[in-house]
């Protein structure tokens, strides 16, 4: 499991907003000033082939639209995105054409992403259609294979949408997404509409597809306890930039970054025994139109120095494959 599936290079995304309108009353000029959106700010990472990355953080971090960024379903602002060997980030919706079929998505909520006009059946067979991988009889042959794939039953087919309770509907959208057999499969908080019991169904559905069809996985969830039963690796997210990422194990038993100390210390301890010292984090995370100068963190960080508001940490490697952006972990000098 070492090979690299994808390779994401300093990616950036802004959005443009509307512009607003200054008015002044004494020169009685109206200026338009733009204002942008930092949603993904410089992010860097990695994830193999056949492994499960978690991408977790706050809502408002910039981790969906990351996903959506890292498989071209909306274009970065700059950044590159190495898709097993080959720069996918410039490529145009032509040429992207065969990268779809093996980079999918399975969002959060399954009824608005499902066509509720159209038989799961039909829709998997257009989709098995669409991509060139078989038609006909022999695609809706498939459709009722790929439905018991994913614990329905192949009377399912005619069904539309609105039959099937929301974990069935979640397990449409998972057929739909493996349906064109992708090898890279985003996962947009596919479970945080689902009731406790149905989330760990969906969770094992989709470890055990990861198994059968080597598939590799990033895990969007702002639950620390879905991520850490599902990742192999983590990065945590914090206002457009990652600050910490590792092995699931160095991320849970030793987070670095006081971010993500902070979200670990609220995760609840099974030994009633136990006790751990909750971090509670001060004010609200900072607007993306204007995040804070130095670390973004810096206005809610409990270990602030006064060379966190003026300069931007580095990522650096704290032990094996474990990377943090944070002054505690440099030198004085080494700013
Ligand atoms: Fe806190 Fe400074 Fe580290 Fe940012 S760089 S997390 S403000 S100690």
């Amino acid at each position: 499991m070492s090979e690299m599936l994808i390779q994401v290079k300093n990616l950036v995304k802004h959005f443009p907003v509307e512009k607003g309108i200054i008015f002044y009353l004494s020169s009685k000029i109206f200026k338009r000033e733009e204002q942008v959106v930092h949603a993904v700010c410089d992010v860097s990472l990695d994830i193999k082939k056949g492994e499960t990355l978690g991408l977790v953080g706050e809502s408002g971090s910039g981790k969906s639209t990351l996903g959506k960024c890292i498989i071209r379903l909306i274009d970065p602002t700059s950044g590159k995105i190495i898709f097993d060997g080959t720069d996918i980030s410039l490529l145009k919706r032509n040429e992207l054409r065969k990268y779809r079929r093996k980079m999918q998505m399975i969002f959060q909520d399954p009824f608005s992403s499902l066509n509720p006009r159209i038989s799961v059946g039909n829709m998997l067979k257009r989709m098995l259609e669409l991509h060139e991988i078989c038609e006909g009889k022999e695609a809706l042959n498939r459709a009722k294979e790929i439905l018991e794939m994913v614990g329905l039953s192949r009377e399912h087919t005619n069904r539309y949408p609105h039959q099937f309770s929301g974990g069935q509907k979640q397990r449409i959208a998972i057929a739909r997404a493996i349906a064109v057999n992708p090898d890279f499969i985003v996962a947009d908080e596919p479970v945080s509409s689902l009731d406790v019991s149905i989330q760990a169904q969906i969770l094992n559905l989709l470890m055990e597809l990861k198994e059968r069809f080597n598939l590799t996985y990033l895990f969007i969830s702002h639950d620390l306890g879905v991520i850490k039963h599902i990742s192999d690796r983590v990065a945590v997210m914090y206002l457009g930039k990652v600050v910490e990422r590792g092995s699931t194990e160095d991320i849970f038993s030793n987070p670095s970054h006081p971010y993500t100390q902070a979200l670990i210390s609220s995760l609840p301890i099974p030994d009633p025994e136990a006790k751990r010292d909750r971090i509670i984090l001060k004010g609200e995370v900072p607007s993306s139109l204007k995040p804070p100068e130095g670390c973004r963190f810096h206005p809610r960080c409990p270990y602030m120095m006064e060379r966190c508001k003026k300069i931007e940490p580095k990522m650096i490697e704290v032990s094996k494959d474990h990377y943090v952006a944070c002054h505690l972990y440099y030198e004085e000098n080494e700013n």
